[in-house]
Order: structure tokens, then C-alpha cells, then sequence
């Protein structure tokens, strides 16, 4: 293992491969840095994607970011929201507060995806790697002791990598998946939805997040710096795009009279529709899948790029103990905790990583199911059924606690 990674000539080995660099390959790449892995990260785009993403980051994110160096920069750019509260047209059913959760970060930070990639893309700079942008995984194909790679860059040239270890952290159509044939079961849901980040008249001075059931559907509004408001909504088929005057409908017909807000103008504008797929192995020999390559669901409750990083983070305090050198006073004892670890423990990676998941998958699976009801009398039950459980002590904030990800086991990672 050499020390991590800012060459200036793209390498034909390395140890760790890592294909991606969204929010999961950037948390893969810094940690394996820090942790003293020579690794090299490719990502076939040049820039930031600045489209409609993940809005929010859960506060056991921000405790792997810490590790990091990365959450007080963050938490700079964004707004510490205070939870969740869901509503009906005649108020508050239930309020899911963050504060006083067991964690140094008792919020739900509101930023944007693009922001949390930035402050990444500045953590793996100052922990000394890179990425290799406009770099395309073309194929890999599994050896004995590694894996050989094909990588086209910008200039079109083809490089041969050989790397110990790959991990494919290149988002749902996954090349790395395909090459590696890990299958994807899974399906999309019929029902569809619009997103738009507007601008209101006027902003709320509590920044939280709130979804609305109505018997015209859901609506979410949930802040953003800079003024801006995510709208997510449930929509006909085939609604597309909505512009300022179908959010405004929406807002008129969805929400009571104190979540009416008037929009003043949409920045961006877009419709999607919800897939739930798991990878049916996150290890398959010297592969590895993270991220949404390996898992992708509805983004009800703002988990899935949480999960992105967090499984990054756990993979790569495993990948750095199989890694690290012999210890030059006593190579080779495999109790001595400086030598290298046995590689049979990178199968805790898919043992504890799938399951959870799998998990999140059924979680977020039932709170879409529950958001989308539209027969009258469920949509009666559910909003009594929230209502009540107000009043049960502990229990706002065990679900608060389940949205924070706290419930989720911290990564080991070696003492350095
Ligand atoms: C509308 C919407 C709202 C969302 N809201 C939330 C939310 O509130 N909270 C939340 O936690 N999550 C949310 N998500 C999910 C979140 O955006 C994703 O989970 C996250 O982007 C996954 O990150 P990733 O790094 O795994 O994959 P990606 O972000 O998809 O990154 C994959 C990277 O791999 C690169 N790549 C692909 N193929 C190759 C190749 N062959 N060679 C080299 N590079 C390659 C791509 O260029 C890309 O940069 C939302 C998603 C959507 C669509």
C-alpha cells in the first residue's frame, strides 16, 4: 500500500479502484485517504451535477462526515432543521422533532446535494487524492489476487488498471453491477410525482420539513438556503413539469390555511417517478457495489444518499485494515493488530451492509405506501392513527430517531 493518490500520470495499478465519484465514491475516496489507501477515483463527468437531489443530511451522516473533516463545512452551507411534522388541510398530526436525539448533530441539515458533493470534492483535495474526471470504467474482469480494468479517458486513450480492489459507486444504471453481474431486482412504483425548488414571497422563520396529506394527494415543502423551497407532490400521469401556477394550485388545494404559501418564482422544475431495487450482492470476489448501485427506493424521509455515504465510510475501514502494510517489526502475525487483516473480514461489508438496505427499502417503501392511500376511509385512519400517536409517550421520537439513522451501527474503523 502506498500512500494516497495525487499523481499527475493515471496509474496502471492501484489498490483500490473506485468507480464514481457522486457523494458515495467521494466519501469512499477521502476515507480511504485518510485511512493511508493508495486509491484512484474516476468519473466519466467533468462538473457537478446541480439538478434536484437529495435535500437533506441525517444527523448519523453527519457523524461519519465528521470523521471526515467534512460536516463542519456543511453544516455551514446549509439550515439545521428541526425535523419533520406531518400535516392534513386542518393542521398538525404529528410533529417528528430532531432535538434532543442522542447526537452531536440534534438537526436535520437542509442543503443541497451539489453543496454536500463540494465539500467532499474539498475534503479528498485536502486528504490528498483526486479524481480522475472524464475517466469512463469501460470492463473488468476478475482475477486471482485482482482486478483488471479498462478505464477510456477525456482524450479517448484506453488505460489498463489492475487494481486489488474495485468498488462500483456509480449510481443506478451501474456499470460496475452489470460487468461484475450482480442482478437488480426490484420495481418501479406506477405512481408519479413532481419536484420543483421555488421561491416563496416570503420564507418560514422554522426551518423543517413538512408533509401534507390531503384527499387530493401528498405535498412536501421542505427549505433550502438561499430562499428556496423543495415542493415534491404527487401528480397525475404524464403531468411533467409544473411551472409556478400548477405548484401554486397544488400548494391551494393540498395544504390548510398555514402552509399556503405563494410562490414567487420556480428555479428548477422537474417530474419523477419512485424505483425500488436491491443488488442482490454488495461483494461479489474483488467487487464491490455502494450507493445506488446497490440500492435504490423512494426518497420519502431523505435516506438515500445518507445511506450512500455511510456505507462508503463502512467499507472503506474495512478495505483499509486488509490494506494497510506489514508491520516491519513482526510481518505476518495476524493477531498483531499493525499488521494487515485477514481479507475474509471484507465479507462483514455485504453481511452488514445489505440488511440494512434491505431494510430501508421496506421503510421507505411503507411510508410512500402511506403517503400515496387515496381511499377515503385509510386516509381517515391514517391521519387518526398519527394524531394519536402524538400523545404515546417516546414515540415521535423513536421515529425521529429511525429518520436520524441513528439506529443504523457506527463503521469501525482502525485507530490511526
Ligand atoms: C428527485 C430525487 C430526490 C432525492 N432526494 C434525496 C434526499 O432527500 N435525501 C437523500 O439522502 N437522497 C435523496 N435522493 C437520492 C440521492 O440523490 C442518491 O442516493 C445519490 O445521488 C446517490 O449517490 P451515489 O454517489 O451513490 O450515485 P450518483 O450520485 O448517481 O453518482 C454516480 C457517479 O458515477 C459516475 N459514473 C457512472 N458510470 C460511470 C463509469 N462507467 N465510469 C466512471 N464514472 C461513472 C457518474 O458520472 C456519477 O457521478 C434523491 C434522488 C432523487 C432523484
Amino acid at each position: 500500500m502506498t500512500a494516497a493518490t495525487s499523481q499527475a500520470t493515471f496509474p496502471a495499478t492501484t489498490d483500490v479502484l473506485v468507480v464514481g465519484a457522486g457523494p458515495t465514491g467521494l466519501a469512499l475516496a477521502t476515507s480511504l485517504c485518510r485511512l493511508g489507501a493508495d486509491v484512484t477515483l474516476v468519473d466519466l463527468g467533468t462538473e457537478i451535477r446541480t439538478d434536484s437531489r437529495a435535500a437533506g443530511v441525517q444527523p448519523r451522516t453527519l457523524q461519519d462526515l465528521d470523521r471526515l473533516d467534512a460536516a463542519g463545512p456543511l453544516i455551514a452551507k446549509g439550515l439545521k432543521g428541526t425535523g419533520f411534522r406531518v400535516a392534513n388541510r386542518d393542521g398538525t398530526l404529528l410533529e417528528l422533532p430532531y432535538a434532543g436525539l442522542d447526537t452531536p448533530y440534534p438537526f436535520l441539515l437542509l442543503v443541497p446535494q451539489s453543496e454536500t458533493e463540494q465539500v467532499l470534492r474539498d475534503a479528498l483535495t485536502a486528504a490528498g487524492g483526486r479524481i480522475w474526471s472524464g475517466y469512463r470504467l469501460l470492463e473488468l474482469h476478475q482475477e486471482f489476487d485482482a482486478v483488471a480494468t479498462l478505464v477510456a479517458g477525456p482524450d479517448g486513450l484506453v488505460h489498463s488498471v489492475r487494481a486489488r480492489y474495485v468498488a462500483g459507486c456509480d449510481g443506478l444504471h451501474s456499470g460496475v453491477r452489470g460487468q461484475a453481474g450482480i442482478e437488480f431486482a426490484g420495481q418501479r412504483r406506477p405512481q408519479e410525482y413532481a419536484l420543483a425548488d421555488v421561491r416563496m414571497t416570503e420564507t418560514s422563520p422554522t426551518p423543517r420539513v413538512t408533509f401534507t396529506f390531503s384527499p387530493d394527494g401528498m405535498l412536501l415543502q421542505s427549505p433550502l438556503p438561499d430562499g428556496i423551497v423543495r415542493v415534491v407532490a404527487s401528480v397525475p400521469d404524464a403531468t411533467g413539469a409544473l411551472d409556478r401556477a400548477g405548484v401554486q394550485d397544488l400548494i391551494d388545494r393540498r395544504c390548510g390555511p398555514g402552509d399556503r404559501a405563494t410562490v414567487a418564482e420556480i428555479v428548477r422544475s422537474t417530474p419523477y417517478t419512485v424505483t425500488s431495487r436491491l443488488a442482490a450482492t454488495f461483494a461479489k470476489g474483488r467487487v464491490f457495489l455502494a450507493g445506488d448501485a446497490a440500492h435504490v427506493h423512494s426518497p420519502a424521509g431523505g435516506q438515500g444518499m445518507n445511506t450512500g455515504i455511510q456505507d462508503a465510510v463502512h467499507l472503506a475501514g474495512l478495505l483499509a485494515q486488509v490494506l494497510r502494510p506489514d508491520d516491519p517489526g513482526d510481518p505476518g502475525d495476524p493477531a498483531d493488530p499493525a499488521d494487515p487483516a485477514d481479507p475474509s473480514i471484507l465479507a462483514r461489508y455485504d453481511a452488514e451492509r445489505r440488511p440494512n438496505a434491505a431494510a430501508l427499502l421496506a421503510f421507505t417503501g411503507q411510508l410512500t405506501a402511506v403517503a400515496e392511500l387515496s381511499d377515503p376511509e385509510q386516509m381517515r385512519l391514517r391521519d387518526q392513527v398519527l394524531a394519536r400517536s402524538r400523545d404515546v409517550p417516546g414515540l415521535p421520537q423513536f421515529f425521529a430517531r429511525r429518520l436520524a439513522q441513528l439506529d443504523v451501527p457506527a463503521a469501525g474503523w482502525p485507530a490511526s
